[in-house]
């Protein structure tokens, strides 16, 4: 079955021609940097640590970190400075430690942990005869006391997120679409599910991990599955528009591949 996943649609969303470029094409002009590599080894450390309060994150943090680091291409290892990789060392082990307090001051004491990095793998099957699944991987679920399931989907950023990128619709409907896939593959009724977003904030002083709600209702859900619906529609039938809107920030902007 062909699958999409969320960063996909949120590419497609972005401009369906980057999509075709990336997805279609398969072509692959950028391959990480530091802050992948620091997003990828915090997530590690958060993902072992939630399930086992005594491994040591900060180990688990440092040899993750060296390992993606050591499998960049050199061109991008060698843009790298060496003050850049000692203060995100120093950040990442400062930040590791604070993930599962925050957790706890979040969610009390009071919470196990259901799943990490739970495959979701659903036929999309909303609004149009789509033969496409909908693949994802939820960072973390934690069932309460109350016998509510929170989605977590941890993210890194330096200092927080502002109040327009918390708000912004398609950055949210990643966790309604989690939310709606989730409750599909385990038959939850989804007023037992709520969903949130973890920041974990590299360069912050103070409350360096927050975790804030994001709701889904039924309309929200409905647009989501719209627009998920249109964008696989447009794929299907290889229409991929050009949305110039978004060129200043793409890497293929003004490369053989998109003059
Ligand atoms: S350069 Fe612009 S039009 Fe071309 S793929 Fe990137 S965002 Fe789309």
């Amino acid at each position: 079955m062909p699958h999409i996943s969320f960063s996909a649609f949120k590419n497609w969303t972005t401009c369906p021609f980057y999509y075709k470029l990336t997805y279609e094409d398969r072509i692959n002009l950028f391959n990480g940097n530091e802050y992948t590599v620091f997003g990828t080894a915090i997530h590690e450390a958060c993902e072992y640590k939630v399930q086992d309060p005594n491994v040591d994150e900060q180990k688990i943090f440092l040899e993750s970190f060296q390992k993606n680091l050591d499998s960049l291409p050199e061109d991008a290892r060698l843009k790298i400075a060496d003050k850049t990789i000692d203060d995100m060392k120093e950040q990442g082990l400062a930040l590791s430690v604070e993930a599962l307090p925050g957790l706890k001051d979040y969610f009390g004491d009071d919470f196990e942990v259901f799943s990490t990095e739970e495959q979701i793998m659903q036929p999309i099957t909303e609004h149009f005869d789509s033969k496409y699944d909908f693949k994802g991987f939820i960072d973390l679920v934690v069932k309460t006391s109350d016998g509510k399931y929170h989605i977590i989907d941890w993210k890194t950023c330096s200092w927080g997120w502002n109040l327009q990128r918390r708000s912004d619709k398609i950055t949210t409907y990643q966790l309604t679409f989690y939310k709606h896939y989730f409750c599909q593959k385990h038959n939850i009724d989804p007023s037992q599910v709520e969903t949130h977003f973890g920041l974990l904030k590299r360069t912050a002083s103070k409350d360096k991990v927050e975790l804030f709600r994001v709701t889904s209702g039924d309309k929200k859900t409905a647009n989501a599955l719209n627009i998920l619906g249109n964008a696989l529609y447009n794929i299907d039938n290889k229409k991929f528009m050009k949305n110039k809107l978004s060129c200043q920030r793409c890497e293929f902007h003004k490369t053989e591949y998109c003059p």
